[in-house]
């Protein structure tokens, strides 16, 4: 099979990480919640996650990185411990579900929500974004990097944006986090949200919040910490308070090792091994009469590695059906969980084919892909 679904979670992952979680479960006791040698050593080892993750993304403190199940996870308690009692947040029109149905959940208690129009132009976008802001306005969420088309949004200006209105901004760093370098602390970015089993090659199951605000989010979960435990109350102090429940053990050690991998590897090195395998697709099919791209030609500087396009006249699901079952390649269709991104290119209805290759993509399953679609869009 040639893997291109390295979006919906990188496949396969590295030695190291696979080792890392093996190694885990064969020996791991309950971190934080023992004095003896086996939960102390599991506890040094999330602890070592921690560090690694605040030097990588600039959390600031080691208790400003909060573990997680995911980067939904990660977005739903910034956007509920900031919105929960009301107010209004400005996003951009390439947002995931993850950001749009908890806003949505919250507009019986008073939330609202702009969507701003993204533009190919920066300028344009940093102006759309200041336009939409309100009196209001609680919380600024915009994704890093679209997790359909694959463009760069212009984040870094606009939390400069959000700085100077003295608005609390959140990234979505779902398709960028491993692929371009992240400094929350030098960017201003006050929570950055991201999974962990994408491009920083960590298991399933793992996410990542790093908040350099903890103080402005409440818990959606309470429980057992391991920490102050006669007190009914929830710890007030971070990572604790936001971090209830046996932690993912195994998948932590993992998503350790999988920062190691993106660390020893790079991120430029990372992001353009993708752009070239994106564009060298690009680069096949672009003139090929039936095949429909929506986005110009990767360049590493405004497009992560992600690239969606469509056979004119074939519904998005019959080609990627025709990719697995034909042809052996996996991609995703339909609207990836982003109807605002599919609805701005005019694809809500058809969605769109994406590939998304990892750093252990090669040229060779790029050109077999290529030519599979070729193949399609010649002969259906
Ligand atoms: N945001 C974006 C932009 C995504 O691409 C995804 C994953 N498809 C998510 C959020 C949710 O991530 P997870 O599945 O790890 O919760």
């Amino acid at each position: 099979m040639i893997y291109l679904d390295n979006a919906a979670t990188t496949y396969p992952k590295p030695m190291s990480v696979r080792r890392a979680v093996s190694g885990a479960i064969s020996s791991g006791a309950n971190p934080g919640r023992g004095g003896h040698k086996m939960s102390v050593s599991a506890s040094e080892q999330i602890y070592k996650c921690r560090v690694k993750a605040a030097e990588m993304f600039g959390a600031g403190s080691v208790e400003n990185v909060i573990f997680t199940p995911g980067c939904t996870y990660s977005v739903n308690m910034v956007i509920k411990g900031i919105l929960g009692s009301g107010g209004h947040a400005v996003i951009s029109d390439m947002e995931h579900n993850a950001v749009v149905r908890p806003l949505k959940a919250l507009e019986s208690r008073g939330v609202s929500y702009t969507a701003v129009t993204v533009s190919e132009d920066d300028n344009e976008t940093i102006s759309s974004f200041r336009d939409a802001l309100r009196p209001d306005t609680r919380l600024v969420v915009c994704t890093h990097v679209s997790n359909v088309w694959g463009m760069r949004l212009p984040v870094g200006r606009i939390a400069a944006l959000c700085r100077q209105y003295g608005i609390p901004i959140m990234i979505d760093a779902a398709q960028s986090a491993g692929v371009f370098p992240i400094n929350a602390e030098e960017s201003g970015f006050d929570f950055v949200c991201m999974p962990g089993h994408k491009g920083l090659y960590g298991p399933m199951g793992t996410g990542l919040l790093i908040a350099r605000r903890p103080e402005l989010l409440s818990t959606i979960i309470e429980g057992g910490t391991g920490s102050a435990s006669r007190s009914p109350e929830q710890p007030d102090f971070p990572p604790d308070k936001f971090e209830s429940g046996t932690p993912n053990y195994a998948g932590i050690v993992g998503l350790s090792a999988g920062l190691d991998f993106v660390k020893a590897t790079g991120e430029s090195r990372i992001l353009s091994h993708e752009t070239a395998l994106t564009r060298a697709f690009y680069d096949r099919l672009s003139r090929e009469e039936r095949v429909i791209f929506y986005t110009p030609r990767p360049d590493a500087r405004r497009f992560g590695g992600v690239l969606s396009f469509n056979i004119r006249g074939m519904d998005s699901e019959a080609a990627a059906q025709y990719l697995s079952q034909r042809a052996g390649i996996a991609v995703r269709a339909g609207l990836h969980c982003a109807p605002l991104a599919h609805r701005h290119f005019g694809t809500l209805d058809t969605g769109a084919v994406r590939i998304c290759p990892s750093y252990f993509t090669t040229m060779n399953e790029i050109n077999a892909a290529a030519s599979a679609v070729m193949r399609l869009a010649r002969n259906s």
